[in-house]
């Protein structure tokens, strides 16, 4: 059937229909009533992103109502978890905001569990409160269907568009319906990208039989990343990804287990190794060490030595705190709220977590910009509180004038997690709208000739492989076309062994880097010729293409900070020490796509919270 082209007018478009975009469609509405606000969304809203299978708590909650945390108390800390680099405006922007939001998801139905005895809601840590979360994401998602004016299922954005009048302004975007194969234009006088994170950029843990189980979602794809890239918008801290301690082979969660049940972690030997590792901690990376709760990737630090020594297995000791029905039912229900796989690894391995305890293992990195780590643009911020060199103009704007982030996609904003990333996108919504109306109509002007460039570049694929598959040598080995899968996978072994993956325990260096980023060349010029034998593997193929462009946006920041300033998440073994008088700062970065060209710079880090 012939391809049709569909062209979609809005004044707000929301691509990603997560977390971040459902509230960057539910604020514009409010703000902006009589605005047509249109959400595109690669899967299907009901039940996307990285909150698809549910979760069993959320984690960004003051609790001001009741006076048990304050915004300046939640900015303190996740600047001590990200080792003193935030972007502290953004964080209490955030936090002073969250609470509203999470009061609203439980209008819409949401179930938070109460404590019986104050009435308040069941705290899981400081900063966590739980839930029946199941729904959680088709209840968020109701929300934003009854407030944009359209939502578009299944369309894969691959590329942002720019104004032909002035370069440096968001016009659209275009991508392609993963069902029909439609090609879309979108033309939009703002863009709100809430395209999540990164899984499998990094060569998962599990290959083979578990091929594909990683602790992120797998189908997030680096978009978030990925389209802004390209469009020079400057991006931070992209060397920070995050690696997690977690249940081994079904990455299930242990906050509830560490938090709420008071489970405790042990080397295979009985010892408690974080404690006993606190002095070389300290050497490391001085005062940090003293932060209270300890740094997320110093945890992983302690746990990862462990196991070079020798001292694995590391196990979580389950069977001493599973004591009465309710603990043994909030330990179950954790996983089954939101990792069900790792039920079914226990069931399958024979755990009965009252009798014996679990292993736990450190993952395999990931990159996203809402979680115990930071990736993602660089944007202004809001007007009240932000240092003058964090604003120009309108909150949660990148550097492209017109083009918003929320969640993932805005780096130096750690700890957002759910209810972050939907208060963040109410805050890029509120001023997305605000933009769009001081611009008194002005639509951008959308750039022919480069549309239909693009259109004939996003179904190459398809072509390279009608025409390759006729040299197919034996099952899948074609000497003119690589698969989306083989790209993968190569993508995630380069990662792995030059930019410190776990085989490496996390180590790199500056050759190791710079061997990677000639490898990734490569690869890129390969991306060419990739092949597409149906729409399912056209979006595997451009979900790479986000995917290797965001690792390379990785490598080149690993390589500026010259210093380990995250033990735990990877070590620069030539730079070992954090070094505070040297880089005390957030890296930057904006690529020119006409070169191919990196400008790297550093960034201040202004701490407005005492
Ligand atoms: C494993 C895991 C566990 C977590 N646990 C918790 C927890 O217990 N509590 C908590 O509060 N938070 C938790 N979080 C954090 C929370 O899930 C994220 O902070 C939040 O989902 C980020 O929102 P987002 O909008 O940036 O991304 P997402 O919610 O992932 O949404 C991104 C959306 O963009 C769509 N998309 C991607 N690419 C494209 C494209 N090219 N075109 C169109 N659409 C696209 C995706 O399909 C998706 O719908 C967890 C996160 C992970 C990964």
């Amino acid at each position: 059937m012939a391809r049709k082209t569909r062209f979609i007018d809005s004044d707000i478009l929301v691509i990603g229909g997560g977390f971040g975009g459902c509230g960057a469609a539910y604020e514009s509405r409010f703000w902006g009533r009589d605005l047509k606000i249109v959400l595109v969304e690669k899967a299907n809203i009901d039940r996307s992103g990285a909150v698809a299978q549910g979760l069993s708590a959320i984690n960004c909650y003051m609790g001001m109502q009741w006076g048990e945390n304050q915004p300046e108390d939640f900015v303190r800390y996740a600047r001590g978890d990200l080792m003193g680099l935030v972007r502290e405006d953004l964080i209490f922007d955030i936090a002073r905001h969250v609470d509203a939001t999470v009061h609203k998801f439980e209008e819409w139905g949401l179930p938070i569990i109460k404590d019986p005895k104050t009435g308040r809601y069941l705290r899981e840590g400081r900063w966590q409160v739980m839930i029946h979360g199941e729904s959680y994401k088709p209840i968020i998602a109701e929300a934003a269907r009854k407030s944009a004016s359209e939502v578009h299922n299944r369309i894969m954005v691959t590329h942002l568009l720019m104004d032909k009048a002035r370069p440096n302004r968001i016009a659209g975007a275009v991508g392609f319906n993963v069902r029909d194969g439609n090609f879309y234009v979108f033309r939009a006088k703002a863009v709100i990208v809430g395209a999540g994170g990164a899984s499998h950029i990094y060569r998962p843990r599990s290959v083979g039989e578990g091929m594909g189980r990683t602790w992120y979602a797998p189908w997030s794809s680096a978009s978030a990343y990925g389209l802004l890239i390209p469009t020079g918008a400057k991006m931070t801290q992209m060397e920070n990804k995050i690696v997690l301690a977690r249940f081994k082979d079904g990455y299930g969660p242990v906050g509830a287990w560490f938090l709420l049940l008071k489970s405790y972690a042990t080397n295979a030997y009985g010892e408690k190794y974080e404690a006993a590792r606190f002095d070389e901690i300290k050497s490391l990376v001085g005062k940090y060490a003293d932060i209270t709760p300890m740094p997320t990737c110093l945890r992983n630090h302690a746990m990862i030595e462990e196991m070079k020594a020798g001292k694995g297995p590391i196990f979580m000791h389950t069977q001493e705190v599973l004591d009465t029905k309710e603990k043994e039912e909030i330990g179950w229900e954790d996983f089954l709220d939101m990792t069900i796989g790792q039920a079914v690894v226990w069931a399958s391995q024979n755990t009965d977590p009252r009798e014996k305890p679990s292993e736990l293992i450190t993952s395999e990195p990931y990159v996203m910009g809402s979680h115990a780590t930071c990736s993602g643009a660089w944007a202004s911020g809001p007007e009240d509180c932000a240092p003058a060199d964090y604003q120009w103009g309108y909150n949660r704007m990148t550097t492209v004038e017109g083009l918003f982030g929320a969640g993932d996609t805005i780096g130096g904003s750690a700890h957002k997690f759910s209810s972050g990333s939907f208060t963040e996108g109410r805050l890029a919504g509120k001023s997305a709208v605000r933009y769009v109306m001081d611009l008194k109509g002005e639509p951008p002007q959308l750039d022919e000739a480069q549309i239909k460039r693009l259109e004939e570049t996003i179904f190459k694929p398809l072509e390279n492989y009608r025409v390759g598959r006729n040299e197919i040598v034996a099952g899948t080995v074609a000497p003119g076309y690589i698969s989306p899968l083989q790209g993968l996978q190569r993508l995630e072994k380069m990662m792995d062994e030059y930019v410190g993956g776990y085989s490496t325990f996390y180590v790199t260096n500056e050759p190791l880097l710079n061997r990677g980023l000639e490898l990734l060349g490569m690869l890129k010029e390969d991306f060419e010729h990739i092949g597409a034998e149906d729409l399912h593997q056209l979006q595997r193929a451009w979900e790479l293409h986000h995917r290797i462009l965001t690792a390379e946006s990785v490598t080149q920041h690993t390589l500026f900070r010259q210093e380990t300033r995250w033990p735990g998440y990877y070590y620069r073994a030539d730079h070992p020490q954090l070094d505070d008088a040297d880089w005390h700062v957030f890296t930057a970065s904006q690529y020119d796509a006409k070169t191919g060209d990196w400008h790297m710079s550093k960034l201040p880090v202004h701490h407005i919270i005492g």
